[in-house]
């Protein structure tokens, strides 16, 4: 059996650090002791760790596995120096091209399954308060059956003969450049290195099952239109045994009928009389966490704004509270009585204060519209 690519036995990448291989070397080999572990083949697996281990932790061991591989000029480490043995022509360079030096997956390590999104539509109200609920998603659940193995009860899958296990083929070509080789998936188990004999009659060899499930959600109080919440272990199962992935659920917050969020404050527009905002007023104003007084000052212009303190929304993160804004709109009256009229007509005459315009008075203009001119 060829030899694994020591960066993917200790699961790092190429560029990870020292500390790095450090940890992932003591994961693992806490994970594959065989005092601690018993399965079959931990033994083996231990061994290729503690190789690969020694290998990246040592600088100049790991550069010179970096360039040469595995079939490095030493034919594997150890062996002490350089043996001067070099290149031998094409067919070392092609082989470290499509082979050697090439990453391999296992098909059989455990691997985490795949994250789901769930989009959530939440009310205004529960965004700000948060909420305990459930929602319900089709998802893939192991096979209960089978235990996810995809193999009747009783019937184990066979490792594949085509491949050994491997989930790949090698196959050696010869060119006029020397040989290559090239790897393919084996299409004899896709890939998966077993071939179920005897499948499970309720999963049909899947592994799976495709259920709806219920899955509990504590909307966080304070939440953001956009904003997404991670639930650990409600993605879809693992594969051979490896953990589940996560589920995220995304958050669409509804518009509210007269509140404007944005971030923790809320806004909200109050509509004046021409009186109200001449004269002054107390008000209630809604807000959501309730009805609060607010006094209006004589003389409010149109686009004026108050703030009402601690009454926005309190932060998903716990950074204190958001306040209420509150903009005044001045409503023009559109519909006036004949008696309306006249005090408006009167007020205007009193006020001393009316601007001129082209040598005639705001009245004059009001007179001539009335008047159809
Ligand atoms: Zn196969
Ligand atoms: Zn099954």
């Amino acid at each position: 059996m060829s030899k694994r690519d020591y960066y993917e036995v200790l699961g790092v990448s190429k560029s990870a650090s020292k500390d790095e291989i450090k940890k992932a070397y003591r994961k693992l080999s806490k994970q594959y002791h065989p005092d601690l572990n018993k399965e079959a083949g931990a033994d083996e697996k231990f061994k290729e760790i503690a190789e690969a281990y020694e290998v990246l932790s040592d600088d100049s061991k790991r550069a010179q596995y970096d360039q040469f591989g595995h079939e490095g000029p030493n034919q594997g480490f150890g062996g002490g120096g350089f043996g001067g043995a070099g290149f031998g022509g094409f067919e070392d360079i092609f082989s470290s091209f499509f082979g050697g030096g090439g990453r391999r997956s296992d098909p059989n390590a455990p691997r985490k399954g795949d994250d789901l999104q769930y989009r959530m539509n939440i009310s205004f109200e529960d965004a700000v308060f948060g909420k305990q609920t459930e929602i319900e998603i089709p998802k893939d659940e192991t096979c209960d059956t089978c235990s996810g193995s995809g193999a009747k009860p009783g019937t184990s899958p066979k490792t594949c003969s085509t491949c050994n296990g491997s989930g790949q083929i090698n196959q050696t070509v010869d060119t006029p450049f020397g040989r290559m080789v090239n790897r393919r998936t084996c299409s004899t188990c896709r890939g998966t290195g077993k071939i179920i004999v005897e499948k499970c009659s309720t999963c049909h060899g899947a592994g799976t099952v495709q259920k709806r499930k219920k899955i509990k959600v504590t909307i966080p109080a304070g939440v953001d239109d956009g904003q997404q919440l991670r639930v650990s272990g409600q993605g879809e199962p693992g594969i051979n045994g490896g953990p589940a992935g996560d589920l995220y659920i995304v958050f669409n917050v509804k518009n509210h009928e007269y509140f404007e969020r944005d971030g923790d404050d809320i806004y909200y527009e109050l509509k004046l009389t021409f009186p109200q905002a001449a004269l002054g007023d107390e008000i209630e104003v809604p807000t959501i966490h309730g009805k609060v007084k607010l006094k209006i000052p004589a003389g409010t212009q149109s686009g004026a704004q108050f703030r009402i303190k601690d009454k926005g929304v309190k932060n998903v993160h716990g950074y204190g509270t958001g306040h209420q804004y509150v903009i005044v709109k001045v409503v023009t009256p559109t519909k006036l009585t004949e008696k309306q009229k006249q005090l408006l007509r009167d007020f205007a005459e009193i006020s001393g204060d009316i601007p001129e315009e082209h040598g005639s008075s705001l009245f004059d203009k009001i007179k001539k519209t009335l008047k159809g001119e």
